[in-house]
C-alpha cells in the first residue's frame, strides 16, 4: 500500500527490507524472530493515512488475519480515519467484530488534531467513544515524523490533553512520548491523567533517560514498545539489550517490560 515516497523512506535505512517483506506474509516466520529477539508479546501497529502513508481500511482486515497464527502472542492494532470513512458507526462495529485490541491515530500521518472533536469531526467523538464504552485503548503517535508530507505541528501531545479530560474511562497511549520535542509535555499528562500512559517505542534506548530522567516515577504506567521496523530502529533483539542495559531499578524494568502491557492486554 506504501505510496512511492513513503516506501522510499521506509527502505533508506533498511538493509533487511526483504525480512520485513517476509514477516508481513508469514506471521510464523515473525514469531519466530520474536522468539529469537525473546520477545513474548509484540501489538502490530496499523493505521489508516492514505494521502501520506497509502494506507486503506484493508489493514485492518490484514492485521485481523495476520493475528491468527497466535490470538496470544499477537495483538492487533488497527484503525479508522475520521475523513476517509462513509459510515462512521459500521466502521467501528466492522473492526470491533475483527477483534481489534487497540485504535491507533496518528495525527502527523492522518493530518488531524486529537482532538478535533471539539471542532466539527464528530467521527472522532464516536470513535473514543465506542473504544471507552470496549475498554479497547487509543494509541496516539507524538512526537515527529520523518516521513514526506507528514505535518508534525500536528505531533504535540498537547492535544490529548482534551481527550484524556473528555473520555476519563478510556485508556490513551502516547506513542514514543513527543520525542524530540515534547518530553516534558508527555511526561506531564501522564503524572496529570490516571487514564494516560506512555510508550517508549521509538525512543532510542540510550536517550531514553535524557528524554525521561524521572522515568521512574512513571514506572507503573510505562510501557515497552521499539516500533520496529520503522525507520531508525535496526533490531528489536538489540532495542531489547540496551533497554534492559539502562541504569534503572530492576522493580521499574520488570514493569515497563511487562507488567504495564498486562494490565492493558492480560495474558
Ligand atoms: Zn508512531
Amino acid at each position: 500500500m506504501f505510496k512511492p515516497a513513503a516506501l522510499e523512506a521506509m527502505k533508506k535505512k533498511r538493509a533487511n527490507f526483504e525480512q520485513i517483506v517476509e514477516f508481513c506474509r508469514s506471521p510464523r516466520a515473525f514469531l519466530k524472530h520474536l522468539d529469537a529477539a525473546g520477545v513474548d508479546r509484540a501489538v502490530l501497529i496499523n493505521y489508516v493515512a492514505p494521502e501520506v502513508i497509502g494506507f486503506t481500511p484493508e489493514v485492518n482486515q490484514f492485521v485481523a488475519n495476520y493475528v491468527k497464527e497466535d490470538t496470544k502472542r499477537l495483538i492487533p492494532c488497527g484503525s479508522i480515519h475520521p475523513r476517509h470513512t462513509r459510515n462512521v458507526l459500521a466502521d467501528v462495529e466492522q473492526v470491533l467484530r475483527l477483534g481489534i485490541r487497540m485504535i491507533k491515530i496518528h495525527p502527523p500521518h492522518q493530518l488531524l488534531f486529537p482532538n478535533d472533536y471539539l471542532h466539527g469531526v464528530k467521527e472522532l467523538e464516536i470513535i473514543y467513544r465506542a473504544a471507552e464504552a470496549n475498554g479497547i485503548p487509543v494509541m496516539f503517535h507524538t512526537g515527529t515524523s520523518i516521513f514526506p508530507g507528514a505535518r508534525n505541528k500536528f505531533g504535540d501531545p498537547i492535544h490529548v490533553d482534551d481527550v484524556a479530560v473528555d473520555f476519563p474511562k478510556l485508556k490513551i497511549l502516547l506513542a514514543h512520548g513527543g520525542r524530540p520535542l515534547w518530553m516534558e509535555t508527555a511526561f506531564f499528562l501522564v503524572r496529570r491523567h490516571p487514564n494516560v500512559y506512555l510508550d517508549i517505542s521509538g525512543i532510542p534506548p540510550k536517550s531514553l533517560l535524557k528524554y525521561f530522567p524521572r522515568l521512574e516515577e512513571i514506572a507503573e504506567k510505562t510501557l515497552f514498545g521499539t516500533d520496529w521496523p520503522g525507520p531508525g530502529v535496526p533490531d528489536i533483539k538489540q532495542n531489547l539489550e540496551q533497554f534492559r542495559a539502562l541504569p534503572l531499578a530492576e522493580a521499574a524494568r520488570e514493569q515497563i517490560l511487562s507488567k504495564t502491557a498486562l494490565t492493558i492486554w492480560p495474558a
